[in-house]
């Protein structure tokens, strides 16, 4: 097969909305205020699809994370959100998706100004968001504890939930809305108060929620947001003694250094970091569906998504005539100007990040794999020249062994291995430091079961990919986090289980039992 790079599906005019002329301005929220950075300092965010400035922000110092911290401690010690009920909490939680409902195409441009997506997936990301907060407002209601009552005639026994405390929410750029919403509500639900300090590179949103928080009135001191360099303000979320939790999504080596940061205080730790995700082809799978989820797969948010399934296992005896139709399918996947409403895949968060994975496009090709379409970086339409785009990648001839097929890549690049059997299959998929997803795609059970069963993964897709609900738990084995969110796991995370035993009746004295 050879490159017909000019073949892909470049996506340019008829923007559903124009950018702005101004960009967002953004300020921390301390106490209940908005305020600018103790020292004045700002962050500026140009669009990673359009090259203009999009955002201002005040940049958060330590000193301004500190004050943010005290005051979530606060308010955590003062009960004003704690001591509410479930039932109050949560009618504030759904107030708070109304609301997001009602600015999500406020929400939606934003997203796609700072981080490159296209409109349609930003303005389901609010929709999924908003999601989120309504059935963390069903957790706050339902929380609870257990009680023992078979443990003696004298002897009756509780095990309550209490909210863990002040917690650090730290979350990257991929997702913004998405993501704190995994955390903050069930935070809140359980009875937390909470500093969250989004992306640099993507903060507006978590700003407008911030804003929709207190315009439903939550008790001041209860959400506090910081916007800041990571390496900077980080640690003090990490390591602050008021801080009793931190919840945490991003890269894995982040993520390490934090739990080590934390360990000193042996602060609670949750943990949602990177994946290498394999979607397992057998012959006797539904091609077309196949097909299409591997696509959807690898080019969803442009391939910048934990899930991300990069990896692709196709049993040799099809591997040809299954990677020549998502090669097919990919030339078709629009890709370009992320406000026009047919664009799929939009832009790459920065020109770095556009260069790492094109340096592991190059590499692959020079330990011997081939790439069949992409890597290929300036759109051929006019008006885009400044954004970081890179066509629908793919490279087969792939080794397990290669660093694309290893490490997370968080790119449009698919990398195409093959397996002879279902052993073969099972232990290149658990050939991984990660463990967050991966999928099978048969129609024999007896593969399907294998797969879920001894692949070691947070979640197995049979025979669909990426579907999600806040009903079922997320999170990773291995190096891909500990903890999970969502589901009543999501609300349980941010909570500390306290045993109560209650004595009836006279009690037999130590000194004189035997
Ligand atoms: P990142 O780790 O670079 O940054 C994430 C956040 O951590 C940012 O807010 C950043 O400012 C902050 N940070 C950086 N250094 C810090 C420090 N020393 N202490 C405390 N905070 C610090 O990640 P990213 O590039 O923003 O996001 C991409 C990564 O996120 C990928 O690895 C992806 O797989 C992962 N991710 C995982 C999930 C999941 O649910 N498992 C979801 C989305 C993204």
């Amino acid at each position: 097969m050879s490159q017909q790079q000019s073949l892909v599906n470049w996506v340019t005019g008829n923007r559903v909305v124009e950018i702005p002329t101004e960009p967002f301005q953004g300020q921390l929220l301390i106490n209940g205020e908005w305020r600018e950075a103790a020292d004045k300092e700002q962050l500026t965010r140009q669009s990673p699809a359009y090259g203009v400035t999009v955002s201002r922000y005040a940049k958060a110092t330590v000193a301004d994370t500190e004050a943010a911290i005290k005051a979530a401690r606060h308010a955590f010690d003062q009960g004003i959100w704690s001591k509410q009920s479930g039932a109050e909490r949560a009618k504030l939680l759904n107030q708070v998706a109304d609301q997001m409902m009602a600015r999500q195409e406020e929400l939606a441009l934003l997203e796609v100004l700072e981080s490159g997506k296209p409109i349609s997936q930003a303005r389901d990301e609010v929709v999924w968001a908003a999601e989120l907060w309504r059935y963390a407002a069903v957790s706050a209601r339902s929380l609870h504890g257990e009680s023992h009552n078979n443990l003696g005639e004298d002897m009756l026994a509780m095990v309550i939930r209490e909210p863990v405390g002040v917690v650090s929410i730290i979350t990257p750029w991929n997702f913004p809305l998405l993501i704190v919403s995994q955390k903050l509500p069930f935070a809140l639900a359980a009875g937390c108060t909470c500093v969250v300090k989004p992306s640099e590179l993507t903060s507006a949103t978590t700003l407008i929620l911030g804003d929709i928080l207190q315009t439903v009135g939550l008790p001041a001191g209860v959400v506090n947001i910081v916007v800041g360099e990571g390496p900077e303000i980080g640690p003090t979320l990490s390591t602050h003694p008021m801080v009793d939790m931190v919840s945490f999504t991003g890269s894995t080596g982040v993520g390490k250094a934090i739990s080590a940061a934390a360990s000193d205080s042996l602060k609670k730790v949750s943990l949602e970091l990177g994946g290498k995700n394999p979607q397992i082809i057998f012959p006797d799978c539904d091609w077309e569906a196949a097909v299409d989820a591997v696509v959807f797969g690898i080019y969803f948010n442009a391939g910048e998504c934990c899930n991300s399934s990069s990896r692709v296992l196709v049993h040799e005896s099809i591997a040809d005539q299954f990677t020549k139709a998502v090669v097919e399918r990919s030339r078709q996947v629009p890709v370009g100007d992320p406000l026009c409403e047919a664009t799929k895949v939009g832009a790459i968060i920065s020109a770095e990040h556009l260069q790492k994975v094109t340096a592991y496009v190059d590499e692959a090709k020079a330990a011997g794999a081939e790439v069949y379409i992409g890597n290929t970086q300036s759109p051929p339409v006019a008006g885009l020249q400044e954004g970081f785009y890179l066509a629908p990648t793919v490279i087969a001839g792939v080794q397990p062994s290669m660093a694309v097929a290893q490490e997370e890549v968080f790119g449009p690049v698919l990398s195409v291995l093959t397996f002879s059997d279902l052993d073969e299959a099972i232990a290149i998929a658990n050939d991984s430091l990660y463990g967050l997803s991966a999928g099978v795609w048969s129609a024999n059970i007896d593969n399907c079961l294998a797969i879920g069963r001894q692949v070691k993964a947070g979640t197995v897709w049979v025979n669909t990919w990426m579907s999600g609900y806040p009903e079922l738990p997320f999170g990773g084995f291995k190096e891909s986090g500990q903890g999970r969110e969502l589901g009543r796991y999501g609300i349980e995370e941010f909570t500390e289980l306290k045993t109560i035993q209650m004595h009836m009746g006279p009690r037999t004295n130590w000194w004189l039992s035997r």
